[in-house]
């Protein structure tokens, strides 16, 4: 397998310098731009397969980088977000990012977060019937949830939030985004619909609801199904 192409759109020096280093050059084939416009002329002549966005650039910002990438790009975008930037992080995984990085972040979690792009991103084509993670088992073909040979009944919409979390393991997925796949386009500012079916929801799933393995919080943007 040829390196994944990895694509750091950051105009911090020190942040190029530690992925530079983090990245094993056997997997990862690291290109850089320290501007936005840099960034989309280098993503439309050598397509990369993640794209590492930072929001705070010197001459577009993130945000607009990200929606201009959007308009001919589906390549996965990871956003790297400073801590304060909360509002601009929800927002740009509303406008189409795949995950995020909080500045400062360690090798391991930058690691993890571009290996979720990249399975999301080939297994894009391929839809599963059965999702499965440890011994809990979501079977999309019977809509039909187990834990070990336990099955566990869950309502519609407990079932349609499962799912949803499951096929998106391992990344992000917002509160804007479930409330509109789960109730419908006019309830997106509904979040309590939400908190009280992921209470009931991991009721039932978890063996501690209060400590979630399966069903994680991301406080103040929304949820992550645990890395299958
Ligand atoms: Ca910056």
């Amino acid at each position: 397998m040829p390196p994944a192409r990895i694509l750091l759109i950051e105009d911090d020096v020190p942040i190029r310098r530690f992925l530079r280093a983090a990245l094993p050059a056997e997997l990862y084939a690291l290109e850089e731009a320290d501007t936005g416009q840099q960034g989309l002329r280098t993503a439309a002549t050598s397509p990369p397969d993640v794209v590492l966005l930072d929001l705070g650039l010197p001459d577009v910002e993130g945000l607009e980088v990200l929606k201009r990438l959007r308009e001919w790009s589906s390549v996965p975008v990871i956003v790297l977000s400073a801590r304060g930037q909360e509002r601009d992080k929800v927002a740009a995984l509303d406008a189409g990012a795949d995950d995020y990085l909080t500045k400062p972040f360690g090798v391991e979690e930058l690691l993890a977060r571009i290996r979720v792009a990249l399975r999301h991103r080939s297994s894009a084509s391929a839809p599963q019937a059965v999702l499965q993670c440890e011994d809990l088992k979501l079977d999309q073909e019977a809509r039909r949830v187990y834990r070990g040979s336990r099955e566990i009944h869950l309502t519609p919409i407990e079932y349609k939030l499962l799912s949803l979390l499951m096929r998106n393991a391992g990344k992000v997925v917002t509160h804007r985004q479930i409330l509109k796949e789960v109730w419908g386009p006019h309830d997106i500012h509904e979040t309590h619909y939400l908190r009280v079916f992921m209470a009931t929801l991991r009721r039932k799933i978890e063996d501690e609801p209060a400590r979630p393995r399966f069903l994680l919080t991301e406080t103040g943007v929304g949820y992550r199904f645990h890395d299958i």
